[in-house]
Formats: structure tokens, C-alpha cells, sequence
């Protein structure tokens, strides 16, 4: 890639989670860990920088977690929400020319947009860090942050854990970023359970083989349950579909509900980046295991620490 992403042994954009080392990791983590500890402890150390959050698809999370974060350490906000028709991009303006705008008013971007490979288009172009928050059916590498954060979190380990990802693995950005994340450790192993219309991109698989992490395709779940640490769900990624047909045909194959929760071990969790849609059974949320709101609230500490990283 011809964007520099790291200065020296900082972050200095966030695009892709493949370019995070296991130091940075470590450092992102325990960032994480003293602003989940102690946030009243880490209010103002972002006194007097702004957050551009540029959102071109929507979102609600990501967002606002990354608003609560900034705001919780003492940094102002300001973006547009469904900036392809509310931002110049509706009168014809470049993504490029809007960062270069942005570059005067912000001092970090978060950028979510329906193009794969916006990211770096976007970090090309900036002098401010980018900090991807989705870029299409490319990589959602914050959340695979948070995701990882959670697994140490919930199982207690990263190297040995076994994961089930589970869904629309092909539109998922989630999935292809956290495979990208898990593949830094050691004795990973990863079971992809998609209808096969969506099934994982060889790309990812690719990148799975060069690196050592094992991998396999399962089409029963029942099967996979009682064998891994996490389970992954995923939403079908409706919007990915070019029609209502094929959306359907993949549509509600694989579901977490109390039958499920029966086959899954008793200290094996299930995740979800959320939203839900049928795909997860709000009866299970209430079962010990359910980490998915528990995850979702890491999401502002891991988001608090990257803000943290990229402008102090
Ligand atoms: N919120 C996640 C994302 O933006 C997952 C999803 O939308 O299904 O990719």
C-alpha cells in the first residue's frame, strides 16, 4: 500500500485491520482497559481536538460510541450522518476533495462509506488521521478491535481460542476483518458456517493459509456448536443484495436460539456485531453467555483508546 500508515511506532491511520501489530495490540488493550477502569480519569486529555465523523451509510454503534468517546475524553464532534445525499458528495464532489476540506475543520476522521478500499483512498489524501468505520463489503477494523477486546474479555485467552463465524460471511465486513485480527495469534482456528451463496472469500482464506491459521467450512452448525469458545452470528447483509430473491434464499439458515444455547458449551459465548435481525433469538439474551451487549459497549473504550492514540 502506498499510504503511510504507521509513523514510527505510532498509529497513524486505521484502515485495514491486517496492519496492526501484536504490540500495537497489547497497547490498544490496555488503553482500552484503564479507560474502562477509570473514565473520569481520562476526561480532558483530548481538550480542544475534533472528531469529523463522516458517515456515507448508516450506522449506530460505531457512531456513537465514537462520539461518546471523544466527548468522554474532553474532544468536540461534528460530521453528517448519510453524507451521500446531505454532503457535497450530492453535488458531485470527490470523496478525496471532501477529506482534503475536512483536513482545515478536524484533527482525526472517521469515515464510513459503501465503497470497498475507501478507506485508503481517503488516507491517501489526509494529513489528519483516518480511522476506517467500514468501508463497504471491505473491512470494519474498529469493530474487530472491540471483537477481539471482548474475546480476550469473555474466554480469557487469544491464542488456542476457536471461532464459528456464522452468516453472510462473504458481505460481512466484521468477519473478514476479525479473521484478518485472530490470524496474529497462535493456534487459532476458525470455522466458517455460511449458506454457500455467501460463503468466506478466498481472499481471506488466502491470507489464513500464508499465515498458518486453520480453517475449515462446516455446513451443520448443531455440529460446530459444542466445539468452539465463540460464536460469531452475523446479520445477512441485506443491502449487499442486488435483489430480493437471492436475499432471501440465504435468509434465516443459521439461528441462534434456545436450541442452540442447548448445543453450545457452558463457557462458550456468543457474539454479534449487531444490528439483529432474525438471525438471533432475543430469547437468548438472556442467558450468561450472550456477550453481544457487553460487546457492544467495549465498542467505546476500544474506541476511546484508538482516538487517544492517533492524536496524543
Ligand atoms: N454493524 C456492522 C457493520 O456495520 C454489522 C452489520 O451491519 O451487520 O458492518
Amino acid at each position: 500500500m502506498a499510504v503511510s500508515l504507521r509513523s514510527r511506532a505510532r498509529l497513524r491511520h486505521l484502515v485495514q485491520s491486517q496492519q496492526l501489530s501484536r504490540q500495537l495490540l497489547d497497547e490498544i488493550f490496555q488503553r482500552a482497559d484503564e479507560m474502562r477502569a477509570s473514565p473520569h480519569r481520562a476526561a480532558g486529555r483530548l481538550q480542544g481536538r475534533v472528531m469529523a465523523a463522516l458517515f456515507y451509510e448508516p450506522s449506530t454503534r460505531t457512531r456513537l460510541s465514537f462520539e461518546a468517546g471523544m466527548l468522554r475524553l474532553g474532544g468536540q464532534t461534528m460530521g453528517t450522518d448519510n453524507a451521500l445525499a446531505f454532503s457535497s458528495a450530492a453535488k458531485g464532489e470527490t470523496l478525496e476533495d471532501t477529506i482534503r476540506i475536512v483536513n482545515g475543520y478536524a484533527d482525526v476522521i472517521v469515515l464510513r462509506h459503501p465503497a470497498e478500499g475507501a478507506a485508503e483512498r481517503a488516507a491517501a489524501v489526509s494529513d489528519v488521521p483516518i480511522i476506517s468505520a467500514g468501508d463497504g463489503r471491505g473491512q470494519h477494523p474498529t469493530q474487530a478491535l472491540l471483537d477481539v477486546y471482548t474475546i480476550k474479555d469473555e474466554v480469557g485467552r487469544l491464542d488456542g481460542v476457536k471461532v464459528a463465524m456464522v452468516g453472510d460471511l462473504a458481505n460481512g465486513r466484521t468477519v473478514r476483518s476479525l479473521a484478518y485480527l485472530l490470524a496474529k495469534y497462535r493456534e487459532v482456528e476458525l470455522t466458517f458456517v455460511a449458506p454457500p451463496q455467501v460463503a468466506m472469500r478466498d481472499d481471506i482464506k488466502a491470507h489464513l493459509d500464508r499465515h498458518g491459521v486453520r480453517w475449515r467450512e462446516v455446513g451443520d452448525l448443531d455440529v460446530v456448536l459444542p466445539q468452539v469458545d465463540v460464536v460469531y452470528q452475523t446479520r445477512i447483509q441485506k443491502e449487499r443484495f442486488t435483489d430480493e430473491e437471492s436475499y432471501r434464499a440465504v435468509k434465516g439458515r443459521y439461528v441462534i436460539d434456545l436450541a442452540a444455547m442447548r448445543r453450545l458449551r457452558p463457557d462458550a459465548v456468543v457474539m454479534h456485531p449487531l444490528p439483529r435481525v432474525d438471525e438471533l433469538d432475543p430469547e437468548v439474551d438472556s442467558d450468561p453467555r450472550a456477550a453481544y451487549f457487553r460487546q457492544a459497549r467495549n465498542g467505546m473504550h476500544i474506541r476511546m483508546a484508538l482516538l487517544d492514540m492517533v492524536l496524543s
